[in-house]
């Protein structure tokens, strides 16, 4: 059993994949969950069906599954600092707490150093790592004044072991680990814990071109020991988990969620 007790999370990158299964299993645990992604229309059909499975296990008395978080969608471009600033200073007005933060957004522009262009270089740094440095930096205040809460960064299992064609990534993606370590340090006496988790390949529209491809999935999966992909609710339970109440003595760990690669 774990315990959520009603909490406000943030959530982004809740649009598709990873994020949105994470969105979905918080809300299933009672959690009301603000769904992030860029465009307004996928973290709309994230929110619709959560709010559509809580209105459907309300009209159920008994239903075990009862009670549910609602879901609040929110389109912003993690990769513009300023629309942050502008959607956190917005949220705190209506939220005077968000208990727990999901840096869960990100892209890949994969190449081959000598070919990667500055501009892939950057989108990606900036997409997936600077726009945990503003959503932190916003959405932990509140929270280590209330003097509880949770953050997951989630990272890859390419931070933890580098993946040539990934550099700009790589690098990413080792940054949030080196960030998440650091602020589980500094928010460690606000009982705010930050950890990450970090993914091998899972299934999602980030990685549909290796696993809808046999040749290149089967390559790929010689170096996954449980010689499958993952699913996205693999990810989001162990995410869950480090967001309940019984994980309130764990802080600043990388979780590997990938098959046994990174053993
Ligand atoms: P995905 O299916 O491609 O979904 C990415 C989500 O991030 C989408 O909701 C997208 O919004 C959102 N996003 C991307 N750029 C954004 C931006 N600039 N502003 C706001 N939202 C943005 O990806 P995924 O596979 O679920 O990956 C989720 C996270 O897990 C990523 O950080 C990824 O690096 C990490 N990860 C994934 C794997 C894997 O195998 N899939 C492995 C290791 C780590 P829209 O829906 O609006 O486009």
């Amino acid at each position: 059993m774990t315990t959520f007790n009603h909490r406000t999370a943030l959530v982004t990158g809740a649009g598709r994949g990873i994020g949105r299964s994470i969105a979905e299993i918080l809300a299933r645990q009672g959690v009301n969950v603000i769904c992030v992604s860029k465009s307004a229309e996928s973290c709309g059909a994230t929110a619709a069906a959560i709010n559509e499975a809580k209105a459907q296990a309300e009209a159920k008395p008994g239903d075990k599954t009862w009670p549910r978080g609602w879901a609040k969608p929110l389109a912003v471009d993690v990769a513009d600092g300023a629309a942050i600033a502008k959607a956190s200073e917005e949220l705190l007005k209506e939220f005077p707490v968000i208990d727990i933060l999901i840096n869960n957004a990100g892209i890949t522009r994969d190449g081959l150093l000598f070919r990667m262009s500055e501009a892939d270089w950057t989108d990606v740094l900036t997409t997936n790592l600077t726009s945990c440095f503003h959503w932190t930096k916003l959405i932990a205040r509140p929270m280590t004044r209330a003097r509880w809460g949770r953050i997951v960064n989630i990272a890859s299992v390419s931070g933890v072991m580098g993946n040539a064609g990934q550099a700009n990534y790589s690098a990413a993606k080792a940054g949030m680990i080196g960030l998440t370590k650091t602020l589980a340090r500094e928010f460690a006496s606000r009982s705010v814990t930050v950890n990450a988790v970090a993914p091998g390949f899972i299934k999602t529209d980030m990685t549909a071109g290796f696993s809808g491809n046999a040749e290149i999935a089967a390559k790929i999966l010689e170096t996954v020991p449980l010689k499958r992909f993952g699913e996205s609710a693999e990810v989001a339970a162990m995410t869950a988990f480090l967001c309940s109440e019984e994980a309130g003595y764990i802080t600043g760990q990388v979780f590997n969620v990938d098959g046994g690669m990174a053993m």
